[in-house]
Order: C-alpha cells, then structure tokens, then sequence
C-alpha cells in the first residue's frame, strides 16, 4: 500500500485504527497474531553442540587427546579413561563458562532496548518498541529511534536522520502532507518516517504502517552487520601475554620430560606426563575466566542500576579520574517545584511542595490572588500554556507526565486556579518550536478566543531578556529600558543565589496574517513578563557520593545548562565547588579554544549556561591534560561529547536512545551516585581479575616447578599425569571462579585511580606470581623428598603425599590473592564463594585419596594421620612466610 500518498484519515482506516484513542489491547493481541513481533530477523547462531566440541579445538588437548588415545592402545585403559573423562568435565566447565558469559550479554541486550511511546486504549504509554504493530499511534521527540516504519501525522519542526537507509548523515526535513511521486526513494518520502532513522530535532505523531521484516529496514536487514562484541584492553593483553607464557609453559615442559628420559624414565610416561603438565600449565582458560569475572562483575552493576553497554568500559571505569556530571536530575531529584515568582518589580511567594497542586501565593505574609495583578496573572498563564507537561491519576494520586521544569510551572499555574484544559479551549496552538537546549527557550503561535495571535516564549532569563524589546511594568507595557534590564538582571540573581532555577516568560502580540516560520522570526522583539524560580533539591547521597570520589582521587565537575549563580549555589552545597575552585560559563568557553582551556580546567569545577556543544571542547581538554573523563548526557546533542569521552554514561529515564546508543555505561535510575558505585565496582572487577590471574598463574608456576626441580636433582616423578590434570581442573576452577565474586577490599576506593596502561603484572603481582609459585613447588618437593626418602620403594604414597601438598597449598594461597596488602588484612570467611570451593575442592581431594575405587585411578594410596602433619605444615608454608616477611618489612 503506497500510505504516502493517501490522506491521514484513509491511512487510519486501511489500518483499523482511531487517532483519537489508538489500538485496544485486544485488538492489538489479535494483530500480533497476524503479523508477530516488531523484530527484525537475527541471524542463526552456532548450535550448543558446535561450541561445546569448540572446547577441544585447543592443540595442547588434542595432543593430550592423542595420548590418551596411544595409552589407551597400550593397553593404559584405566588412565586412558580417566585422562579422557577429566578433559571432558574441562571441556564441560568451559563451556558452561561461556554460555554464562554469552547469556549474561544477552541480558544486557534485552535491557537496554528500546523503548516507544504509543497510544493504547486512550492512552500514552511507554512500551518495548518490539511491541508495536500496524495501525498503533506512536509519538516521538528529538533524540528518540523511530521504533517502526510510521505515516506522519503530525510534524513540529520535525527532523530525522535517515543515514542508517540512505547513507545520507545530513537530517531530512519532515511534513505531514500527503505526497504524489512517481517511483519515489526512501529519501523522498517526507511524510513518511522509518524504523531505526534517528530524530534530531523537534517532535512528532505517526500511524505504525509497517513492522518487523515488513520495514525499510527489514528489507535491508541481512546487509545489517553482526554487532561485534568489544575485547577490553586487558583481554587484548592477556591474548598477547598468553603467547608468551604458553611458550615459555611449554619450553619448560620439553624441558622436564628430556631430563626425565636422560635419567632413564619410561618414554611413554615422560611423554603422557610431559603433556599433562602441558594441559595444566598453560593457562588457555584464563581469557574465559577473564570474560566470566567481567560479565559477572557486569550482572553486579546492574544490581546497583547502572548497566554496561561496551564491556571495555568495566575496565576503564576503574581509570576514571573526572566525572562531569549533569546537574538536573543527576545531581539533583529533577522535582520542580516553583517557590518564587518575579514580576514587573514585585516578588511573590507560593506555597506548597511537590507536584501536588496545593498552594498559595504570597505578598510577604499576606495570601494574595494572583488574579489581582495582570502580568502575574499573565505569567502564569503562559507558563501553564507553552508547555506539555500533564498531571495523570495513577493509583489515587497525582503524578507528573512529562518535563519536570513545565510540571513546576503547570502546578504553580494550577495553584493560581488556572486549568490546562480551558486555556486549550481559550487557544488554539497554530505552532510550535520545541525547547533545545542550545536556545535554551521554546515557544508557542496561538489564538485566543477573539482571533488575537501571540506568539508566547517561555526560556532561560538572561536568554530571554536579550529577545525582548519591552516589558510588563505596573501592569502596562513599557520599554525595556537599561536600568529596567538592571531591574530584571538583579531579579534573576536574586532567585538563582537562593539555588532556585528561574525561567521567564514572554510574549509578542502578532497580526492576524503575520507569517511566522522561523523560530528567529518567532523569538524576538518580545514582551517579558516575568520570572517563575522553583527549587530542586540536591539528592541527598550525592554529597557523600562526591566526597568518596574526591578521597578515590577522582573529581567531580558540574556541567549545566542552568543558570551560573544557581549552578554555584547548588555545587557548593554538594562539595563540588571548593574555595579556590573557578566557575564558568558557556560565553567564556565560546572564546576559549581546547588549549586555552586545558590550561585552567584543572581548577574549574563548575560549567554553567553552557550548550551541549560546549561539552565535547570540556572533554577534549581534560583529555589532554591525561584525564580519563567519565561524562554524562541525556539529549541528542551530548552524543558527540558521550561518544568521545572515555565512559559515556547515559541517563536511563530522561535520557534519549540517541545517548543511549553512544553511550557505554546506562544509569537506571539517573543517580551520580550510581557513577560512584559502578566505578567502584569497575575497580573491584580489575582487582579480582588480577587476583585469579595471581592465582591461576602462581598455581601452574608451581605446578611446572615441583616436575623440573625433580628431574634436576635425579628424582622419580612426584606426580603423575592424572594427578596433574585434576589438580588443574579441581584447585584451579572452582577456587578461581570464586575469586571473581570477591568483595572489595576496604581501601578500593581509597587509591587512586589506576593508570589505563599499567600492565597485568604492575604493583608487585609478577614478583607475587613467581615467589609463591616458586615456594609452592619446593614445599611440595620437599614434602615429596621426605616421605620418598623414608620409603624409596614405595614411590606412589610419596606421589600422593606431593600430591595432597600442591593441592592444599594452592587452596591456602587463594586467601592470600584476596588481598594487596597480606591474608592478615582480610576476614577469610567473607567470601562464601570462595570457602565453599575451598571446601568442595579439599573434599574432592579426600575423596581421590581415600575411596578405594578411585585409588587405582589416580595412582594414590591412603595417607595416615600423622603425615597429613607434614602436608599441612609445608603447604601453609609458601603464604605465611611470605606474609610473616610483609610484616617483618612493614616493623622495619
Ligand atoms: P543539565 O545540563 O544539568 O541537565 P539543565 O537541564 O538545566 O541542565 P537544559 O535543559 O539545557 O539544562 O536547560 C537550560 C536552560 O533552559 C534552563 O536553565 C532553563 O532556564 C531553560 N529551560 C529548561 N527547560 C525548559 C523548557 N522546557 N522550556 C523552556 N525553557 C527551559
């Protein structure tokens, strides 16, 4: 059906649809049953099969899986078995991880998709974008992804950006008329809009004609390229690093098993050994390990509200040395509410919180009506009309649908006995120009009841007084003298030193044919009115979020678009504008290229009256100065500066799926605090990264050096290779997994903000690494020597006691990882994770060496008591001596 060229009425009727009142739900459940979901198509992905025989593709387990293969065919059956069943539990755990990993991104997915605006059953309502279907009136604003492929019916200023269809990145004007083209393109269809074009300006009512496949978009779909999933810089690192120790693993293995052969070993054993120390040394599990921490770490995030769209930005929030911050609704609660309003020279008060319209207006101590002066009467009723915030029952109380700064003026219009609904019957709206934040104003063309025109601007102050020629003075119009601008300037100072944020309001009478197109034409020569300041109060765990940050060594800086003196007034009762810190504002920075401002921006901590654009040169400076800038933004034009910053963080609830989509880190709830909290939690997800790295790779330095000490000094074998398969597979898994959970130590949020290239082994963890994997296998050695040197001729009972040595004293150094600092300085018992798989693991061990059944398979015989003496004291050794030396270095 070509809707283009049919009139809005005949495409609401092809569609079955009423304009008025939208689609019922019944008849919207019966739709969907024709048509399905709003979706495009995905792609296939690989099957659970395909990426659990993914698993084995790694060379070191198919050569393992070759060795088997040959014991098995030497007649080996039982550890051919048992090599084999341990690397399909591997592969199985593997696996696991990864689904774990994959569901998790999935999860992100689903949260973070798009939300739409429809008219259901009489009603607006927000609703997943995936719900919609043919016929459904959905209405859109700058900023917002245009959810299906819509016949327009109404166009403000309206335009989209169709780049992702045409290629073309220049927005396209849009209008409501209807079209006659001959084989039109997409790009020609003006009175058309499409699923997953970009509004950039002003706003808009549409008819759903088309959805899912059955979209612009669809048809293009399978061009649509797979979204790829972003490594972070430490996965990037740890692939390289990986190389590295997989080669120096196994050169040390060669190593071991020629050694073993000079002294006369078994060929084939040195062999089945050789590669099982392989297997078990090479850490080819640490990048999933890495990825489940993250993605863990991710699922903790959204706990605390804040979701992660890029994963890289986990690792980078631990980086984060500036946060810029929105004012309205970040660091304050974004509920208006008008206290003072200004007029002609006379300051009125008016009672009443919130959004309930209960209040009264105040001349000093006397309740006046405001109907008594005109200009206030006026101010208020043009504050109540150039504006589309609505009051809604919902659950017998009132709550406020639309922008918080037009409910304060509503309600205080409502205060004032003025109604919504017969000013719309006093004036009709001929046109609007919707607010953005680079004008700072928005207004209205209307008609009242007698034919008279106005055009009416609502906006910032200081803006607007530079529009205005006149103004209500005594209730007369007057012209807006130099002193009368004083008048008005100190007006506006007034209210915003008392933090109140203050919009004026003004008005200019038009002819009864004087074309208005522009909003130039529609914003000047105006009549001011008058000042309404409401108040919005600081969130109240903000301060203390600012004060955390400061001690974490990040700082915090206010960017608003409100007034300077407002701006101040509010920074300085959170703790972000400090004594000596400097203010300023969006005319300063105007004149300022990005080196000039690099230079003083170190010492500015609040940015008010500035544009969206200003943002992008704030970020740039600071990034010069070697920042990483955490930066937030909610409207269409912050997404430049979202983009460039190093954690673009969008606002949940009033931010745009403009924002969204540039941003990597989502506030559910809008909150700086939640900056704070996931920044803490970046910083604990790298710290325990690094502690199962410290971990895992101390574990197969001892591992690797019990076998090559051994072999240096003539020895048997101290373990066999089941043996070190399921030490890799028990003491390595559960324990490390555990770690990934770990709290955060006291002292997180007390350092400073870790340098974005500090390598994986910075800060000691190398040195770490090696001391205690170098002390974990000379105590299992040792332990191996005594037992052996006792009984030559029983080698499988000092085979086991080594055994029981490196397992233990992994599972003791565990506890040790948890911290920077010593074991000391942690409660071991904090982390149920991590005591329940220190438990499981120790149990497994019991098991291996005490069920007769499995003996056979492991090679092991059953310990008597009194050696369990010498298994515990050498496996505690490599921790508490190197924690006694921590202590002995900290006396000194
Ligand atoms: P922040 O960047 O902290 O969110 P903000 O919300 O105050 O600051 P903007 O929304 O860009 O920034 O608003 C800038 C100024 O424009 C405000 O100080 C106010 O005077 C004016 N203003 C805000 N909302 C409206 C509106 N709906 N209609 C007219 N003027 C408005």
């Amino acid at each position: 059906m070509k809707f283009h060229e049919m009139r809005e009425k005949d495409v609401a009727d092809a569609l079955q649809t009423n304009v008025e009142e939208g689609l019922s739900s019944s008849f919207v459940k019966e739709r969907r049953k024709q048509v399905g979901y709003n979706e495009l198509a995905e792609g296939k992905k690989p099957s659970a099969i395909l990426l659990f025989l993914g698993q084995f593709k790694d060379f070191m387990v198919l050569v393992l899986l070759a060795a088997t293969l040959v014991s098995g065919l030497l007649g080996e059956y039982i550890d051919a078995i048992a090599i084999m069943a341990i690397v399909i539990v591997n592969a199985i755990m593997g696996f696991v991880q990864e689904q774990r990993a994959e569901k998790s991104l999935d999860a992100l997915k689903q949260l973070s998709a798009p939300q739409v605006t429809a008219l259901r059953d009489g009603t607006w309502t927000r609703i997943p974008s995936k719900e919609l279907v043919p016929g459904d009136i959905v209405k859109f604003q700058s900023g917002d992804r245009i959810g299906a492929d819509l016949r327009l019916l109404e166009s403000n200023n309206l335009e989209i950006e169709e780049s992702a269809l045409t290629g073309e990145s220049l927005p396209v004007s849009k209008m409501t008329e209807v079209l006659q083209h001959a084989s039109p393109t997409l790009g020609d269809l003006e009175n058309m809009a499409f699923m997953g074009t970009m509004v950039t300006r002003g706003n808009g009512i549409g008819i759903v004609t088309g959805t899912g496949m059955n979209t612009a978009m669809g048809q293009i779909a399978h061009l649509l390229q797979e979204v790829q999933i972003l490594q972070t810089p430490l996965q990037h690192r740890l692939e390289q690093l990986g190389k590295i120790l997989i080669t120096a693993a196994l050169g040390l293995t060669i190593l071991v098993v020629l050694l073993g052969i000079l002294q006369g070993q078994e060929l084939f054993t040195m062999f089945v050994a050789g590669v099982s120390l392989a297997v078990a040394a090479i850490p080819e599990g640490l990048p999933a390990i890495v990825t489940v921490g993250l993605s863990l770490g991710v699922q903790r995030m959204i706990r605390k509200n804040a979701i992660v769209r890029k994963l890289p930005a986990v690792e980078t929030l631990g980086c984060a040395s500036v946060i810029c911050s929105d004012k309205t609704g970040t660091l304050t609660q974004n509920k208006m509410t008008v206290t003072k309003v200004w007029s002609g020279g006379k300051t009125w008060g008016v009672t009443g919180t919130g959004y309930d319209p209960v209040g009264q207006f105040e001349d000093g101590d006397v309740i006046v009506s405001p109907s008594s002066n005109k200009a206030l009467q006026q101010l208020m009723t043009f504050g109540m009309l150039c504006n589309h915030a609505a009051l809604v029952e919902r659950e017998d109380h009132l709550v406020l649908d639309g922008d918080p700064t037009e409910g304060a003026l509503l309600v205080a219009g409502m205060k004032a006995g003025l109604s919504k609904e017969s000013l719309l019957k006093q004036f009709i709206i001929e046109r609007e120009f919707p607010f953005d934040s680079t004008r700072k104003m928005m207004s209205m063309v209307v008609r009242d009841a007698n034919g008279q025109r106005f055009v009416v601007t609502k906006g910032a102050p200081d803006v607007l007084i530079n529009k205005s020629e006149s103004i209500l003075w005594d209730n007369k119009k007057a012209r807006l003298s130099a002193e009368k601008k004083v008048d008005v300037q100190n007006a506006i100072v007034e209210l915003a030193s008392q933090a109140l944020r203050t919009i004026a309001i003004a008005f200019k009478p038009l002819g009864p044919s004087t074309l208005i197109v522009t909003e130039e034409e529609a914003e000047k020569e105006l009549v001011f009115i008058g000042l309404q300041g409401m108040i919005d109060p600081p969130r109240p765990e903000v301060k203390q979020a600012v004060k955390e940050c400061s001690q974490a060594g990040i700082k915090t800086v206010m960017i608003t678009g409100d007034h300077v003196i407002t701006a101040k007034a509010i920074a300085k009762q959170l703790g972000i504008l400090k004594e000596k810190d400097l203010v300023l504002d969006g005319e300063a920075l105007n004149d300022m290229s990005v080196e000039e401002l690099k230079d003083i921006v170190e010492d500015v901590s609040v940015f008010a009256r500035v544009s969206p654009e200003h943002k992008l040169k704030i970020v740039k400076a600071l990034q010069q100065n070697g920042h990483i800038v955490a930066m937030t933004g909610d409207g269409v034009n912050d997404a430049p500066a979202i983009k460039t910053a190093d954690i673009g963080i969008a606002m949940g609830i009033t931010g745009t799926d403009v924002t969204k989509e540039a941003s990597s880190l989502i506030l559910l709830d809008d909150n700086f605090a939640t900056i704070k909290s996931a920044i803490k939690e970046g910083r604990n997800i790298y710290e325990n990264i690094r502690k199962f790295i410290r971990y895992l790779l101390a574990s197969n330095v001892g591992e690797i050096l019990v076998m090559l000490f051994a072999m240096l000094l003539g020895l048997p074998l101290p373990l066999v290779a089941i043996q070190i398969l399921w030490v890799n597979l028990v003491t390595d898994g559960l324990p490390a997994m555990a770690l990934g959970m770990d709290q955060p130590e006291g002292d997180v949020m007390k350092r400073k903000p870790r340098h974005p290239k500090e390598g994986v082994f910075s800060r000691g963890l190398g040195w770490k690494v090696i001391s205690r994997g170098f002390l974990i296998g000379i105590a299992t050695l040792a332990a191996f020597m005594v037992v052996y040197n006792r009984n030559p001729e029983d080698l499988a009972y000092a085979q086991t006691i080594a055994f029981a040595t490196l397992v233990l004293a992994q599972l003791i150094h565990v506890f040790d990882c948890r911290s920077e600092h010593s074991i000391f300085s942690r409660n071991p018992f904090e982390n149920k994770y991590l005591v329940w798989a220190v438990i499981s693991s120790i149990a497994l061990m019991l098991v291996v060496i005490y069920v007769p059944a499995l003996q056979p398979i492991f090679h092991t015989l059953p310990i008597i008591a009194t050696d369990w003496l010498l298994i515990i004291g050498m496996s505690a050794l490599p921790t508490f001596l190197l924690a006694g030396s921590f202590f002995a270095s900290k006396k000194k």
